[in-house]
């Protein structure tokens, strides 16, 4: 019989790679909590009509991306595709916008019907941030520099460059829209088929088109700086100088839009050349209709949403994941013969009751010593508690370094103090 296998682009994390996921998640939960984000929580799946109205009719995401379903009461639910929608839904419901400044962070499952390939699944994990009640351009710096700190702890801050565009105000926007379209219409034959059917949708997607010919067309086209209002290009300019002030580098990209219709003003992503053609690891900007758009008072906004996976690919490519990330145990415990195998997890218990946070494996069944001892090395344990007959006649361990040559050493079962410390040791060696 055939066996059942998981839906096409959805992916196990097996045990050998979780500690891998474990290490991303740590780091973001520390980075989030030094600049005072709080945690939010909301359900994977949402009325359809959340994201028809937040994302917008006409961009991929809502258009052929999305997992729609009816559920068994006839109403249209949706797979969530991002998480920014999800979460201002959840701060209007709860009353958390009103004349407050909210600064949150998200992580789980995004679900999204795209090709699946290297960094790009159906299932895929986000680490988001929102930001609301803030309209100046401190919070985007804030937010910009909170990332550039985040690559440099995870030790990849040179593979990644932070591209920067403003779409200015919904105003502006149209105003160069028309003129857009106006110019795109005279060349529309050497346009690639998707921008061509974009030229009546969402004509600004052309600019992020991936090919060649449209990108030559666009060369000549308008620049949307010069719509550019006044209040936007002033907003752009102090972010500017307040990355420049903290030493992030940017490149000002013109061409910059993203694939969501909610954002105005900042737009910005993090890109890197190490993962081929799925390079953008986090992408975000600011939002400020959003809240409004879906039945709130008018509340400025930004955020940012990262790919998990993505991340994960881009460490290990460059092998900057430290070595002690994938050690899950630290110590093993051996029982040898008839008395030690009756009271190897009392010995077991003790060891974790005298050595706080201790990971230790028994090991378990049957067996030769030998092949006791390889489960122990296979492991990753640097330290081996052996319990014979004799130990137990004795009362002691015979503490065994699994990974260096070192003399064997004896310590009492009641000693805490010794074992404490051989412990301690064992555990520097490994850092
Ligand atoms: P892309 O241009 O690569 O399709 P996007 O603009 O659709 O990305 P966003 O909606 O901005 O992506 O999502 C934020 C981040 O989530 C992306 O920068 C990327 O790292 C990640 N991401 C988006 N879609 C996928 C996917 N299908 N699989 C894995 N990661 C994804
Ligand atoms: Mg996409």
């Amino acid at each position: 019989m055939k066996t059942v296998q998981a839906i096409r682009g959805m992916n196990d994390v097996l045990p050998e790679r979780s500690p891998l996921w474990q290490y991303a998640e740590a780091q973001m939960r520390a980075l989030y909590a030094s600049y005072g984000y709080s945690e939010i929580r909301t359900p994977l799946v949402e009325d359809t009509a959340l994201f028809r109205r937040s994302i917008g009719e006409v961009t991929d995401i809502v258009e052929k991306e999305m997992y729609t379903f009816n559920d068994r009461n006839d109403e249209s639910i949706t797979l969530r595709p991002e998480g920014t929608a999800g979460c201002v839904r959840a701060a209007l419901q709860h009353g958390l916008l009103h004349n407050q400044i909210q600064k949150l962070w998200y992580t789980g499952p995004m679900f999204r019907y795209e090709r699946p390939q290297k960094g790009r699944y159906r299932q895929f994990h986000q680490f988001g941030a929102e930001v609301f009640g803030l309209a100046g351009p401190d919070i985007d710096a804030e937010i910009i520099i909170m990332s550039a700190r985040l690559w440099q702890r995870l030790g990849i801050a040179e593979h990644l460059t932070l591209q920067l565009n403003t779409l200015g105000t919904a105003e502006s926007r149209a105003n160069y829209k028309a003129d857009l379209v106006a110019y795109l219409q005279q060349h529309v034959a050497r346009l690639d088929e998707d921008s061509q059917r974009r030229l009546s949708t969402n004509p600004l997607r052309i600019l992020d088109s991936k090919s060649a010919d449209t990108q030559q067309v666009l060369d000549d086209a308008p620049e949307f700086f010069a719509y550019l209002d006044e209040e936007s290009r002033t907003h752009f300019d102090q972010l500017c100088a307040f990355l420049d002030a903290a030493g992030v580098a940017y490149e000002i990209n013109p061409r910059l839009v993203r694939g969501l219709d909610y954002y105005g003003k900042t737009v910005f992503e993090w890109v890197t050349s190490a993962l081929g053609s799925q390079g953008t690891v986090m992408g975000g900007g600011r939002y400020d209709g959003l809240v409004e758009q879906l039945g709130g008072k008018s509340t400025p906004a930004i955020g940012f949403g990262m790919g998990v996976e993505r991340l994960l690919l881009l460490l290990e490519a460059l092998d900057v994941v430290p070595a002690d990330v994938t050690q899950t145990v630290d110590a093993c415990l051996l029982a040898m013969g008839d008395d030690a195998e009756r009271v190897k997890l009392q010995l077991a218990e003790r060891l974790r009751s005298a050595v706080p946070d201790l990971r230790l494996q028994t090991v378990l069944g049957d067996g030769s010593f030998k092949s006791k001892m390889k489960k122990a090395d296979k492991s990753g344990a640097r330290l081996g508690f052996i319990v014979g007959d004799d130990e137990v006649a004795k009362q002691v361990f015979t503490v065994k370094n699994l990974r260096k040559d070192a003399p064997q050493v004896h310590i009492a079962w009641s000693d805490t103090d010794a074992l404490l410390a051989v412990m301690k040791e064992a555990l520097q060696e490994s850092i």
